[in-house]
Parts: C-alpha cells; structure tokens; sequence
C-alpha cells in the first residue's frame, strides 16, 4: 500500500482483526455483485468505500423512477440509464482506486460461471429466483462463497452460504427449486426504503469479513429482521443430505 492508500484505509488497519494484511487481502478481492438495486446499492458502494479491488457489478436493468426510494447507487439525473453504468459511476467517485467492471445483462450461463469462477467472494442482491439458484449452483460448483440477501414489505434476510466448506448447506438446502413459492418482488410489492439499505450493508459486512478473514460468518444461520417490529430472529441451518445441487457435489 502506497502512503494514499495507508491514509484512505487507516480505520481498517487500526482494527486489529483487519489490520494491513487483512486490507491487502481486500484491495486484491474481486466481489461479484449480482443486482444493482436495493440491496445491490449498498452492498456495492461499502465494498467499494472499503477497497475491494475489482467489483463486477451485474443487473441488465436501466433506473427507473420508482428505484430512487430506495437504490441509492443511482441517481435522479441517472434516470433511464443503465444500472451498471450509473452504479459504476457513483462507485467511482467514492473510490477512484477501485476497478467496477459492467455486465449489463442478467447473468446466467457460461457468462455466470466464469463470472463466479474468476470472484473470491459472490453477492446475491437479485430479486428473482431463477437467478438465485443459478448463482447457488455456480458457487457450489465453484466453491466461493456466496452472501445471499432478500428484502420484501418489511421483512429482509440474511445467509452466508460458505462452499468452501464441505459440510456448509446451500441456498437450494434452503429454498427447493419447484415448490409452490410465490414470487413477490420488490418491481410489484412494496418496499421500505432503509430495508434494503440494512440488509445490503449487512451483506457488505459478511463479504469483507469472509475476505479480510475477520470473525465468524453467518455461515449455516438466516438472519430474519422483521422492520415493522424491529426485532431480529436467527435460524441454524443444515445441510440437506439429499440436496440435487450440493448433496453429491465431488469433493
Ligand atoms: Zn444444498
């Protein structure tokens, strides 16, 4: 790290958990964030504050006017643009030093492995099944680890899906594909605005974490926060022994 870069991080490096190793291992990460809306927005502009090196910013979505409530990476000059683009700019001005390479298209396919081969750490900040699953099976089949987050009405969660260990379960142990779940997303329910904005940043503090190797990750816990009430729930999770996506996964 240059004298710059000794000033910009120093309330890392005073922390005694992250420390200048701890934040070289940042500036040398690469953050998959998959979603640059709510929970993307805050995800992404923490991980660049803090110096992830390289972030790849996903979401094939242009600002639409009723983003502004609550994406806060974009802006009401940015209307009509793409999300990556204008994510990518607000990035920039927070940190210069910081790589965001756009990807302006819902990722999925060979576009989304190599994306999550080529990441130390994933983001889900999507708002749509399909592409959570994919990305679960991208990161089982990759082994990276995979910060997942949801935020509908009043209700957020939060898991860390950690595939780098064999006896971690996976967002599919979680959440089976095919089941009767209605989809509810943020485009037709409502929202809170600061929601996104809690969960996102706590999203932000799981990636860091896993990265800098600080503390102990939500690895195997959903995290469930009900705004309404302000109360926070915890639920241990397991591994399901006969999950089609991780269970057989060859080690
Ligand atoms: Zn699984």
């Amino acid at each position: 790290m240059n004298d710059n870069q000794l000033l910009r991080y120093s309330r890392h490096i005073l922390l005694d958990q992250i420390g200048v190793e701890g934040q070289e291992r940042l500036l040398a990460a690469r953050a998959l964030v998959v979603g640059a809306g709510g929970l993307g927005s805050p995800a992404a502009l923490y991980l660049a504050a803090a110096g992830i090196g390289t972030i790849v910013l996903c979401d094939g979505d242009n600002v639409d006017l009723t983003n502004l409530q609550r994406q806060i990476l974009h802006h009401t000059p940015s209307v009509g643009r793409l999300k990556v683009e204008s994510g990518r700019d607000t990035l920039q001005l927070i940190n210069p030093e910081v790589e965001v390479i756009c990807v302006a298209d819902r990722l999925a396919g060979e576009p989304l492995e190599q994306q999550v081969a080529a990441a130390t750490v994933v983001l889900d900040c999507s708002d749509n099944f399909a592409t959570r699953h994919a990305v679960n099976r991208a990161c089982v089949a990759h082994r990276k680890p995979l910060v997942s987050g949801a935020a509908i009405r009043f209700d957020g969660q939060i898991s860390v899906f950690d595939q780098r260990n064999p006896h971690s379960p996976c967002y599919h142990c979680l959440f089976p594909e095919g089941e009767d779940v209605e989809e509810v997303r943020c485009a037709v329910m409502g929202v809170f605005a600061p929601l996104t904005g809690i969960i996102g940043a706590m999203q932000a503090a799981e990636a860091l974490k896993l990265v800098a190797g600080a503390g102990q990750s939500l690895d195997g816990r959903l995290l469930l926060f009900d705004a309404l009430a302000a109360d926070w729930r915890e639920i241990h999770l397991a591994k399901d022994a006969a999950c089609p996506v991780c269970a057989n996964r060859a080690d």
